[in-house]
């Protein structure tokens, strides 16, 4: 059998089985979704959304993309946000990022690696911000995670520099944005950073008339 044609018979057993366990599973899921949660994570391989948090098909709404990035010309990722917070009226916005990122890791070097350099250098910019503190840690490890975290709490803040957000958070008190960082290690989350709804921000980036 070909890989990917045991990724069809895989489904066709996953199917199987979901129905025997659930009768009623596809059926429940099939009109309408609700899910309560955006999630905005890295396209790694190794940080599935659902198998991590223990969720079902329907729960999560998904935005993926190289290093958890919230690029504000990034039509994908915002018609996603814009979707999720307006129709969806998701409460909560994740954005997962991860431990040994190979994103943040190219963004650190000076290497040219193609069409990705224009993505990668929304991180470069991050750790411009940031370079005293990242700068200081001893390893290169240690210096690679802390960026990832200071990564995270930058694309959150960027969340929240959305006039989707502000006007969210005018209107219906929610969604409450959170910054998470995933170990590969010991497949553990840690929360790094958060803003609920309202939070405030350098008042240059507050609308004023949403
Ligand atoms: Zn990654």
């Amino acid at each position: 059998m070909k890989s990917y044609e045991k990724l069809l018979a895989e489904n066709k057993t996953w199917a199987a089985n979901k129905t025997k366990q659930d009768p009623d599973f596809f059926n429940r899921l099939v009109n309408v979704q609700t899910p309560e949660f955006l999630w905005i994570g890295c396209s790694d391989s190794r940080v599935p959304p659902n198998e991590i948090t223990q969720t079902e098909p329907g729960e999560i709404f998904i935005h993926r993309n190289i290093a958890n990035m919230v690029v504000h010309t990034d039509l994908n990722m915002l018609s996603v946000l814009e979707y999720a917070v307006n129709v969806l009226k998701v409460k909560h916005v994740i954005v997962c990022g991860h431990y040994g990122c190979g994103g943040v890791k190219a963004a650190m070097t000076r290497k040219s690696i193609g069409l990705i350099n224009k993505w990668l250098r929304n991180i470069k910019d991050v750790y411009r911000f940031h370079r005293d503190e990242v700068d200081s840690l001893l390893t290169e490890d240690e210096r690679t995670n802390r960026l990832i975290e200071l990564n995270v709490q930058e694309q959150v803040t960027n969340l929240a520099k959305t006039s989707i957000i502000q006007k969210a958070w005018k209107e219906r008190q929610a969604p409450h944005l959170h910054g998470w960082v995933y170990d590969l290690h010991d497949g553990v989350i840690k929360n790094i950073f958060e803003m609920e709804a309202g939070a405030r921000m350098d008042e240059l980036y507050e609308f004023d008339n949403l």
